[in-house]
């Protein structure tokens, strides 16, 4: 894939946390060819326009970030969005990719695939092997029609679909939306707003218990141009930091790097969503990739990017 830079690349996706990332990446390394298409160039979910803009671009590998995403709210308040929207991008995408000739193509899920109580840390061997978290299942179960779907492809074609799920994910383009992101971003806004506002306590959801692992987008980037250079197998690869925190821990990071210094205040009647869920990312260090940004100098990097962006309550 990186000896070929000036191959026609469709990243969908393109303008979101992980698409952007990725773009960067591309973009750094030299590809010079990238088909970039925004939301009113191509609906993703429209079945004949994908057909029609895969007839025409002919893309030789496609990189599939393109989603619904949301946190536990959203997951919680849109199921019909979240389950419905995401079917028909990765069926659109993956379809037309294969019917005109895609090279390889990547899919990206998310570790809320794997079941509620999947023993930690959490391999890739785990997926349907128990009841998925409530709160997030109409996602996970479009999710993992995708990785199906590519396996599927792979053993009746023979052709060269893979598909990486990322832990929990953050950096630059995240969105900052007070009640439909998630947990990092949102805490992040708040804080942010409390600052500004000088206000003296900031409201947290849940209990502070759930453990959850973080990367950030950049390596989620990097690792994505590995595995389309060195991984051509069935099986869906996680990619995780290996690293995890507390929400109350990752609360009080936040709280620091922001600069606020009030208290924080648990609204127990809002969801904790899974307890744990770190993923194992042996198998994708064993094909020879490390993550490299740590959660605090991530976390860094976020909030100078958020804060210049859409935290603009200041300005
Ligand atoms: P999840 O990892 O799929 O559960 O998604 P989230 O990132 O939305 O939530 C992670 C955890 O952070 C859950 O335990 C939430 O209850 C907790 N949390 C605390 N405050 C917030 C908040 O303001 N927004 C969100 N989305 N989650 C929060």
């Amino acid at each position: 894939f990186t000896s070929d830079k000036s191959a026609k690349v469709f990243v969908a996706g393109h303008r979101g946390l992980v698409g952007s990332a990725i773009v960067r990446k591309l973009k750094n390394l030299g590809f010079t060819n990238l088909v970039l298409k925004t939301h009113s160039d191509l609906d993703l979910t429209r079945q004949s326009d994908v057909e029609s803009f895969f007839a025409l671009e002919k893309p030789k590998y496609v990189i599939l970030s393109a989603a619904k995403v949301g946190g536990i709210h959203a997951n919680n308040t849109y199921p019909a969005d979240f389950i419905t929207i995401n079917l028909q991008i990765q069926t659109n995408v993956i379809d037309a990719s294969y019917k005109n000739g895609v090279k390889k193509i990547l899919f990206l899920g998310s570790s809320c695939i794997y079941p509620k109580f999947a023993p930690q840390p959490i391999t890739e061997d785990a997926l349907l092997t128990g009841p998925l978290e409530p709160t997030n299942e109409w996602y996970a179960i479009a999710k993992i029609a995708g990785i199906k779907m590519c396996q599927a492809f792979r053993l009746q074609y023979n052709w060269d679909a893979i598909s990486g799920m990322p832990t929990n994910l953050f950096g630059p383009n995240d969105n900052f939306h007070p009640e439909n992101s998630h947990v990092l971003p949102a805490l992040m806004r708040r804080f942010h707003e409390a600052k500004v506002l000088g206000k003296k306590e900031v409201v947290v959801w849940g209990t502070g218990s759930p453990l959850r692992e973080f990367l950030h987008v950049d390596d989620l980037a990097d690792a994505v141009v590995f595995l389309m250079d060195k991984y051509s197998g069935l099986s869906h690869v996680n990619v995780g930091s290996g690293k995890e925190v507390t929400i109350k821990q990752l609360a009080e990071l936040v709280k620091k790097v922001v600069g606020f210094e009030g208290e924080l205040v648990w609204d127990t009647s809002k969801p904790d969503g899974t307890p744990r869920k770190l993923m194992d990312s042996s198998k994708l260090a064993e094909l020879g990739w490390v993550p490299k940004v740590s959660l605090e100098e991530g976390l860094v990097d976020t909030y100078k990017w958020g804060s210049l962006q859409c935290l603009s309550l200041s300005s």
